[in-house]
C-alpha cells in the first residue's frame, strides 16, 4: 500500500510490453520509479530516473494516509531541514521535495553502493585499515555537522550508505535536531535505536547531541572491527546494565589503540566521554587521513566556512513541501500514521516500582480492563511483578523491570487477541501512563 501504484495490469499489452513493466511508476511527470532500494521505519525508498536529464536518483516515498501519526510531521520537517542545511560530500543530498495529495516524495542523491551494513554482514568484520577509512569519513562528517549545530542522533550502520565509488554517505537525518530546537543548549527529545543509543538519551535527561553521536561512533567502530555489536539488545535490561557499567568484551583481534578509543567513546558519562574533536586529534585516527573534502568545497566557492553555509541557505529555493509545511491553513499533523500496529509498548520510568504497578492497574481499570491474577507474586527471585490486563479477547502483560538503580523499564505486550486491539487503545494507555514515563522507546529496527 505504500507502493506507488504498479504499472496497469488491465491492458492486454501490459504483460507483453516490456517497457511498461520496465518503466515502473512515473511521478509528477518528472521521475520514473523502478526498483525498491530499501525500507525505513516510515517510508520506502525507490531507485528513480529523471525524465528530464536521465540521471539516477533515490526517491523516498512517504504516504499520507487517512489516519494520522502526529509524530511524523516533525520528523519529516527535521529531515528535510537537516538535509538541506548540510552540504557535505559524505551527506546524502536532497535534490527536491515533491508532494501530491496522498504522498510526499523526497528526491535524493542515489547511494548506488547500498548499505555499509549489508557489506558488513556479507563480508564479515573489516580490516583495521578499512574500518579506519570509513570511520574517518564518518567522524569528520559528524564534526562538520556538529559545527553547524546539527547532531545526527540515529547513527547506525543501516544509515551509513555508500556511493558507487565506495565513499560513505550518511542518511536518515530524520531524528537530527536543528539549532532552533535546542533548549538551554541541550536536547530533550528521546530518540534513537536501543543498541546504538547513548545512555543519557535512554535516561531521558537533557543531553548534548554531539556527545551522544560520539557514543554511537564507539558502537560503530566496535561493530566494524568485531563484526558484531558490543551490547546485545535481545535482553534490554541486561543490555542497559552492561552499558551503564561499561562492560565491553573485546575479541582478541581488535588492536590496542582502537580498543582504547572504543572504551573512551563508550563512557556512560557524557561529561568524561571522549569528544569527536579529541578523537580527531589522535594518531590512530589521523593515520592515512585524506584531506578534508569540505576544504575543496570552500575553495570552489571562494568563500569561508560560515559564508558557505549561508550561501547554501540562501540558494535553496522554496518547493512544494516548503509551501505545504509553511502554510498555516494546511495542517500537516494528522496526515501520517505508522503502517503497522505495534504489539509492544516500552517506556522507562524513574518512579518507584510500586507506583508504576499501581498506575498500570489504575489506568487499566479506568479503561475497562480486568486485572488478571499475578502469577509470580510468590516468586521471591523476581522482585518486579508482571501484571495481566484483560478486556474481551485482548490480554496485555505489563512487565516492570529494574534496568539500573532508579531506572525502570516497563514493557507492555499484547499477548493475545491482538487483532481486536486498535491503535486508539494503545493511545489511551499511553495517555494514562504519561505522568510516570521518562521516555518512550523506539522499536528495534
Ligand atoms: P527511514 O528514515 O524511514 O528509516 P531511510 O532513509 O533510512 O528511511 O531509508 C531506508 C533504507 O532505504 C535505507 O536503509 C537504505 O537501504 C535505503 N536508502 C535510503 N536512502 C537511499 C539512497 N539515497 N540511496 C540508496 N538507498 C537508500
Ligand atoms: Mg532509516
Amino acid at each position: 500500500m505504500a507502493l506507488p501504484s504498479p504499472p496497469p495490469k488491465t491492458t492486454a499489452t501490459a504483460t507483453i510490453n516490456r517497457s511498461s513493466s520496465d518503466g515502473g511508476t512515473v511521478i509528477l511527470n518528472k521521475y520514473q520509479l523502478t526498483r525498491l532500494l530499501g525500507r525505513g521505519s516510515f517510508a520506502k525508498v525507490y531507485h528513480g530516473r529523471s525524465l528530464i536529464d536521465n540521471s539516477s536518483v533515490a526517491v523516498k516515498v512517504i504516504e499520507k494516509p487517512a489516519t494520522a501519526d502526529p509524530a511524523m510531521e516533525p520528523r519529516l520537517v527535521r529531515e528535510v531541514a537537516a538535509m538541506r542545511l548540510l552540504n557535505h560530500p559524505n551527506i546524502l543530498k536532497l535534490h527536491e521535495v515533491l508532494a501530491t495529495k496522498t504522498k510526499i516524495y523526497l528526491v535524493m542523491e542515489l547511494a548506488a553502493g547500498g548499505e555499509l551494513f549489508t557489506q558488513l554482514t556479507r563480508r564479515g568484520r573489516m580490516k583495521e585499515a578499512t574500518a579506519r577509512l570509513y570511520f574517518q569519513q564518518l567522524v569528520s562528517t559528524l564534526h562538520f555537522c556538529h559545527q553547524n549545530g546539527v547532531a545526527h542522533r540515529d547513527l547506525k550502520p543501516q544509515n551509513l550508505l555508500l556511493d558507487r565509488k565506495g565513499n560513505l554517505k550518511i542518511s536518515d537525518f530524520g531524528l537530527s535536531a536543528l539549532p532552533e530546537s535546542q533548549k538551554d543548549g541541550l536536547l530533550h527529545t528521546a530518540c534513537g535505536t536501543p543498541a546504538f543509543t547513548a545512555p543519557e538519551i535512554v535516561r531521558g535527561k537533557g543531553y548534548d547531541g554531539a556527545k551522544a553521536d560520539a557514543w554511537s561512533c564507539g558502537i560503530i567502530l566496535f561493530n566494524f572491527l568485531a563484526g558484531y555489536l558490543p551490547f546485545d539488545d535481545s535482553n534490554l535490561p541486561n543490555m542497559y546494565r552492561k552499558i551503564h557499567q561499561r562492560e565491553i568484551v573485546f575479541p582478541d583481534w581488535i588492536p590496542k589503540q582502537p580498543r582504547i578509543i572504543i572504551q573512551k567513546l563508550l563512557d556512560p558519562k557524557p561529561k568524561t566521554r571522549m569528544s569527536v574533536e579529541t578523537l580527531m586529534g589522535l594518531s590512530w585516527f589521523r593515520k592515512s587521513l585524506k584531506p578534508d573534502p569540505t576544504l575543496e568545497l570552500y575553495d570552489e566557492h571562494e568563500t569561508n566556512k560560515d559564508d558557505s553555509l549561508n550561501s547554501i541557505k540562501s540558494k535553496t529555493t522554496m518547493n512544494a513541501f516548503d509551501i505545504i509545511s509553511m502554510s498555516s491553513g494546511l495542517n500537516l499533523s494528522g496526515i501520517f500514521e505508522e503502517k503497522m500496529m505495534k504489539k509492544e509498548l516500552r517506556f522507562t520510568s524513574t518512579a518507584k516500582a510500586e507506583e508504576i504497578e499501581k498506575t498500570v492497574v489504575e489506568v487499566g481499570e479506568r479503561l475497562g480492563y480486568r486485572l488478571k491474577k499475578r502469577k509470580d507474586k510468590e516468586n521471591s527471585n523476581n522482585k518486579r511483578g508482571v501484571i495481566g490486563l484483560v478486556k474481551g479477547r485482548v490480554i496485555i502483560l505489563a512487565k516492570v523491570m529494574e534496568v539500573v538503580p532508579e531506572l525502570l523499564l516497563v514493557e507492555m505486550t499484547v499477548v493475545d487477541g491482538g487483532d481486536g486491539f486498535s491503535e486508539v487503545q494503545w493511545d489511551e494507555l499511553k495517555v494514562g501512563f504519561q505522568d510516570i514515563v521518562l521516555s518512550w522507546h523506539s522499536d528495534v529496527q
